[in-house]
């Protein structure tokens, strides 16, 4: 760890491949307005175990809110400006079937587009998937994912099968990908196995986070790390409700911290997603995490800590392995959290704030309030 001014810089540990090649701005152009998408965890329970498992979902998990609360949530969001899809994730969403079906269903006809994720278990050949994804009347894309991991149980024949029927029915797929510190042997192997469907499908990628199940089940030496300075969060650009009604804003490691946190939006059985979707967009943390990061947390804290004469211990390189642990190392510690929130107090962090989000993200409901 160095100090530069006020700052507090980390050294890189491992090179963020798949950042490092891309420029800021042509970052900040591809990302999609806040909360345009609403995750909704559709069934905590899962057909399998895989190792690196954040949610820790498994056969015997229950947790469901059930049709008539997803009922609910749908006619909700859609009467919500900034909503254009639902996410609906687990689990395994494919093992409530009737559930999914009347879901996507119900967003179709309300005009939002809609987008599920699954282990692909059901695909047991081209026409039973075709079968299925049939009643899926208005699914917009099929998220389907594949690894080392996922194929200890998931054959990725199914995997085919899923793109292949999906391409048939004229539905978006993309194929998503966990890996440990070697993404390219990852990303090469499943490429290699999906090479009769070449071209036929998007592919996206994300490191195991040592939480949940990983954290027991993974050797910990071999997660993907990096230097977690600067790199903003995109995972907040989409809240999650997960099975207990609890909106987090992102469907990361924050989901499992205990107790009240900023990270957690509000509760679905206690107030309506509307409210919760406002404040959220003027929630400074969130929109801080989205532009800079958690390393600019830390920068806030520190600044906070020396106003108010109060001691404050920036993390130690080796405790910190991605921006997740970092955002964990401020949020979920109810001391610096605090401070944070004191530091986001300060108008001018709120108005240059306000600011950056409208030229870079070009969103406006901020500096609307500010001015
Ligand atoms: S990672 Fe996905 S497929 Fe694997 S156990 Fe968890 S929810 Fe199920
Ligand atoms: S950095 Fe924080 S807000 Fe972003 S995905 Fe990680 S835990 Fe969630």
């Amino acid at each position: 760890m160095e100090k530069i001014g006020n700052k507090i810089t980390y050294a890189r540990k491992n090179i963020s491949t798949l950042e490092s090649k891309r420029s800021r701005k042509d970052l900040m152009e591809k990302r999609e307005n806040y909360f345009s998408q609403l995750g909704i965890i559709l069934t905590g329970k899962c057909n399998i175990r895989c190792r690196h498992c954040m949610y820790n979902c498994q056969p015997d998990t229950k947790m469901e809110l059930g049709w008539l609360v997803i009922e609910r949530l749908i006619k909700e969001a859609s009467a919500i400006e900034n909503i254009t899809q639902i996410h609906f994730t687990g689990g395994e969403p494919f093992l409530e079937l009737d559930t999914l079906f009347k879901a996507v269903n119900l967003c179709k006809l309300l005009g939002l587009k809609v987008s599920v994720v699954t282990n692909g278990y059901w695909a047991v050949s081209v026409n039973v998937a075709k079968q299925i994804l049939e009643k899926l009347d208005g699914l917009t894309l099929l998220e389907v994912s594949t690894d080392s991991f996922h194929q200890e149980f998931v054959s990725i024949d199914r995997i085919r099968n899923v793109i292949l029927a999906c391409n048939e029915l004229g539905i978006n797929k993309c194929v998503r990908v966990s890996f440990l510190n070697d993404p390219v042997s990852e990303i090469e192997n499943i490429k290699k196995h999906l090479s009769p469907v070449e071209g036929l499908y998007e592919l996206s990628q994300q490191p195991v986070l040592p939480i949940g199940r990983a954290a027991s089940h993974i050797n910990l030496d071999l997660i993907f790390s990096y230097d977690p300075k600067g790199v903003f969060c995109r995972g907040a650009d989409f809240p999650l409700i997960i099975s207990n009604g609890n909106v987090s804003a992102c469907c990361g490691p924050s989901v499992s911290w205990l107790g009240d946190h900023p990270l957690l939006l509000g509760n679905i059985f206690k107030q309506g997603l509307k409210e919760i979707s406002d404040a959220a967009d003027l929630n400074p943390i969130i929109h801080i995490l989205r532009l800079w990061g958690p390393s600019e947390l830390v920068n806030l804290v520190k600044e906070q800590s020396e106003k108010d004469c109060c001691f404050f211990t920036p993390p130690m390189l080796d405790e910190i392995q991605n921006i997740c642990s970092l955002c964990k190392f401020i949020i979920a510690n109810p001391k610096y959290s605090r401070l944070l929130q004191r530091a986001i107090l300060n108008p001018v962090v709120v108005y240059e704030l306000a600011v950056r989000r409208m030229i870079e993200l070009g969103e406006i409901s901020m500096i609307l309030k500010e001015v």
